[in-house]
């Protein structure tokens, strides 16, 4: 019997959108194997997990494995999370509310992916749409474009410092606009909003009538002048759904282990066909293993202060590194230093490059030639941008930038001087 009903590979296509994965990939696969003289360096994905400089706490590590060896959480847990792991996150989240969250609050997933999975497909009706910053974290396009959900772009200002856009946001919704999304730590601009500034996208979103999805996986990953500041501060002004993990604060991007949490503290997400909706599409994802679920309350009681700042240290120290060096390029410019996250966007300027067309050429060539990869800004969503990861060893961060460095000089349409 043929599957007539079966179009597979002809009629349904993935949506078009790129992703950071995918693009890498090709990085990777066009870089020159006989080139064994360079090793080669990624400045692309934001796994910081490869650099040692970059290394979990023991504290992590052990509550991971006593939760294990307890052989207590073989079995499944509820699929809105284990509700222990639920109250210790609700602590840990409330630390900087002026409200306290409930356990009811906090829906336990399979890393800060599947919560941004699971915020798009509860919000998703017929005819609705959703903001999106541009540049974004692809997995928003890309997961909106699976539901469904149509796209609108408002832009981050880059002379703002990537502030948002607010007039275009009232200019982009309608009533069909179910939620905009701010991620911060930025991730892809490195930059941390300010009190005042998420104020104003919460007074926005209330008289829009829209939530307000906070991407906060680099959550105190701040290392600028602003401290990092959570939207839930601003929960009473419109609804806010947040979104976090372990991921990057505990540098355990493998241990999949992330939340989403309504802060909301008038309950307007509270309805029971939302709460009911919500815990339906838990049921369906399953969310994290039950044995890491179970290690959260030990994780964040017993991480000392000292690892989160010999993170933030390293990585204020690696983003110094990278912004000198790129100002001293000079097909490159960063309007902004980063001051926050793991990575920051660079503008390209193509007009000094002879035999460069567009950033992706610009990033295909340099995988050749140099062994360096580095994400293409059409990525994210800006062309002729670059996004730069900066949660790299200092020693190959500055190698591969003394990479780019050559390259640059090598395709730039003016010798210098010889
Ligand atoms: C890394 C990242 C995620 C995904 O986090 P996981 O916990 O690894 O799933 C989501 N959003 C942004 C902005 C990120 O940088």
């Amino acid at each position: 019997m043929d599957a007539q009903n079966l179009d597979v590979g002809q009629e349904i296509e993935a949506p078009p959108h790129v992703t950071i994965k995918g693009i890498l990939g090709l990085l990777m696969g066009s870089i020159d194997c006989n080139n064994d003289s360079k090793k080669v360096i990624s400045l692309g994905i934001g796994d910081p997990t490869a650099h040692s400089c970059f290394y979990t706490t023991s504290a992590a590590q052990e509550a991971v494995v006593r939760s294990l060896r307890s052989a207590k959480f073989n079995g499944y847990a509820p699929t809105v999370g284990l509700p222990q792991t639920r109250r210790a996150l609700a602590g840990y989240l409330s630390r900087d509310l002026p409200y306290e969250l409930s356990l009811d609050d906090v829906y336990v997933t399979a890393g800060c992916t599947q919560a941004i999975e699971i915020a798009l497909t509860i919000l998703t009706r017929p005819g609705a749409n959703i903001l999106l910053p541009r540049p974004c974290f692809p997995i928003y396009g890309l997961c909106a474009a699976f539901r469904n959900l149509e796209i609108r772009h408002f832009d981050l200002l880059p002379e703002k410092g990537w502030e948002v856009d607010l007039n275009a946001v009232e200019d982009l919704a309608d009533h069909n606009t179910v939620a905009m999304v701010i991620i911060n730590p930025g991730n892809p601009c490195g930059n941390v909003y300010t009190y005042q500034q998420l104020k104003k996208i919460a007074e926005v979103a209330k008289r829009l009538g829209i939530a307000v999805i906070a991407d906060e996986v680099y959550g105190h990953l701040a290392f600028g002048a602003n401290p990092f500041v959570p939207m839930g501060v601003f929960g009473s002004i419109a609804p806010v759904l947040t979104l976090g993990s372990l991921s990057k604060r505990w540098l355990v991007p493998g241990w999949r282990l992330g939340w989403l949490v309504t802060n909301d503290p008038d309950g307007i997400l509270k309805s029971p066909k939302f709460v009911e909706r919500l815990k339906k599409y838990c049921d369906i994802c399953g969310g994290p293993a039950t044995f890491i679920q179970a290690a959260v309350p030990a994780i964040i009681e017993e991480t000392q202060e000292f690892f989160f700042r010999k993170t933030i240290n390293m990585l204020r120290l690696t983003s110094d590194i990278c912004y000198n060096k790129i100002n001293e390029i000079r097909c490159l410019s960063c309007p902004r230093k980063p001051e926050g996250s793991m990575a920051f966007m660079v503008k390209l300027n193509i007009s000094v490059l002879k035999d460069i067309g567009d950033d992706l050429d610009f990033c295909f060539k340099l995988a050749k030639e140099e062994s360096v990869i580095i994400l293409p800004g059409l990525a994210v969503g800006l062309k002729n941008w670059l996004r730069i990861t900066f949660a790299v060893e200092p020693s190959l961060l500055e190698e591969a930038l003394e990479r780019v460095n050559r390259f640059c000089e090598r395709h730039s349409s003016q010798q210098n001087g010889y």
